[in-house]
């Protein structure tokens, strides 16, 4: 029997809005908060959640860049003369996906989404790394990093395995009680939020199999360690897209041509501009400023949320759509989906949440970056208490 184990479970896409009006959680950590999240995807939130910094400092923001100087993918481009039928067909871009991350040697999350093979070569992918290990941050430490230079034993999950086999990695592991430190991630309410948006019955369903799960988890680890602090939390929340939005066509009727006079990475809620002279520049502003579903972020506001890259590394102009507007085709997919995150931080769905079977939860902790305090502060204080009371006692 050790004395403390900090354990932090991340829900992906559990966003206050979901747990909110739900009972989730109640009888293990019913401590509750609404968290703010970070400007961006997962691809951001997952980061500045294991950072404690956000975008600007870490600059782990959108995967997809245009940076044709250092594209990697260069060696896969004999494949833009295969027909758009093939390689826009989705099996066919799965196994491209895991053909192209294994032959790059990409360590992080990878997926060549619907990138059109004919501009592949125009952009650089942003994660090559996997944030969840040590090193693995575009910019500056990640919470793995700093367990390891205070060298405290901990258990991470592999998120490309199932979920029920990261908590079976995270049992054995507590059984052994070789760890002072445990961070669990589970994707799957994402991909079910994605698939049947936040109003499906199969949502408070998939929280009554993750209460079941964590209740497995506590009594595991209750029988090995006296104390056990859990933080239940998510990055962001899903909201439904009721409204598709087809702003390819609305850039593409205009008399400026990819890759010639501008670049654009049309995620799923952004579009992400470069130009290359003025004129595209001016015509594709103003065609923006005619769409009503969203607007051009100003700097002063992508200032405010900490992504303004004043580089421009991510893009010289930023438009955003409203809460439930969807951007279909996109370079992240060709057919709609039923839920989406990604929107304005202060749009109600991309709340996140924090609950906790602490009493306290500190003033300062407000958004996802926040919850890197607590690891941190949890880690070294299980190290301690766990180091003392494996020392022999004194004479
Ligand atoms: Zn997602």
């Amino acid at each position: 029997m050790k004395p403390i184990l900090p354990l932090f479970v991340f829900v992906d896409a559990c966003g206050w809005e979901i747990i909110k009006n739900d009972s989730f959680g109640g009888n293990f950590a019913p401590n509750r908060k609404r968290l703010a999240s970070v400007f961006g995807y997962s691809s951001t939130c997952v980061p500045s959640i294991l950072s404690g910094r956000w975008p600007v400092e870490h600059r782990n923001w959108c995967y997809f860049v245009y940076d044709p100087k250092n594209s990697p993918f260069k060696s896969v481009r004999p494949l833009r003369w295969l027909p758009t039928a093939i390689t826009s067909r989705r099996i066919f871009r799965r196994w491209l996906t895991k053909f192209v991350k294994v032959h790059l040697k990409f360590r992080g999350y990878f997926d060549l989404y619907n990138i059109p093979f004919k501009y592949i070569t125009l952009f650089d992918f942003t994660e090559k790394k996997s944030p969840l290990k040590p090193g693995g941050m575009n910019r500056g430490p990640n919470i793995f990093d700093f367990l390891e230079e205070k060298k405290i034993r901990y258990h991470v999950s592999a998120p490309e395995k199932p979920e029920t086999e990261n908590l079976a990695a995270l049992i054995q592991d507590i059984e052994s009680e070789q760890i002072d430190f445990a961070f669990l991630y589970w994707a799957g309410l994402d991909g079910l939020l994605h698939m049947v948006g936040n109003q499906s019955p199969e949502v408070p369903a998939k929280l009554r199999v993750y209460e079941q799960w964590i209740e497995q988890l506590m009594a595991a680890a209750q029988k090995h360690y006296a104390e056990v602090r859990l933080y239940v939390f998510s990055d962001h929340g899903m909201a439904n897209c009721d409204e598709l939005l087809d702003l390819k066509a609305k850039i593409e009727v205009l008399d400026v041509q990819m890759e010639k006079d501008y670049v654009v990475v049309y995620d799923s809620t952004m579009a992400r501009f470069w130009f290359f002279n003025d004129r595209a520049r001016q015509l594709i502003t103003t065609a923006l400023q005619q769409v009503p579903q969203g607007r051009i972020l100003p700097d002063a506001e992508l200032e405010e949320m900490r992504t303004l890259f004043t580089d421009r590394y991510f893009g010289e102009l930023i438009f955003l759509v409203k809460e439930g507007v969807l951007i279909v085709p996109s370079h992240m997919g060709e057919r709609p989906i039923r839920g989406m995150h990604g929107y304005h931080p202060t749009d109600k769905h991309s709340y996140a949440m924090l609950a906790t079977n602490q009493a306290d939860i500190p003033e300062e902790v407000t958004a996802i970056p926040d919850v890197f305090k607590l690891m941190t502060r949890d880690a070294q204080l299980a190290k301690a208490r766990n180091a003392a009371a494996k020392a022999p006692a004194g004479v």
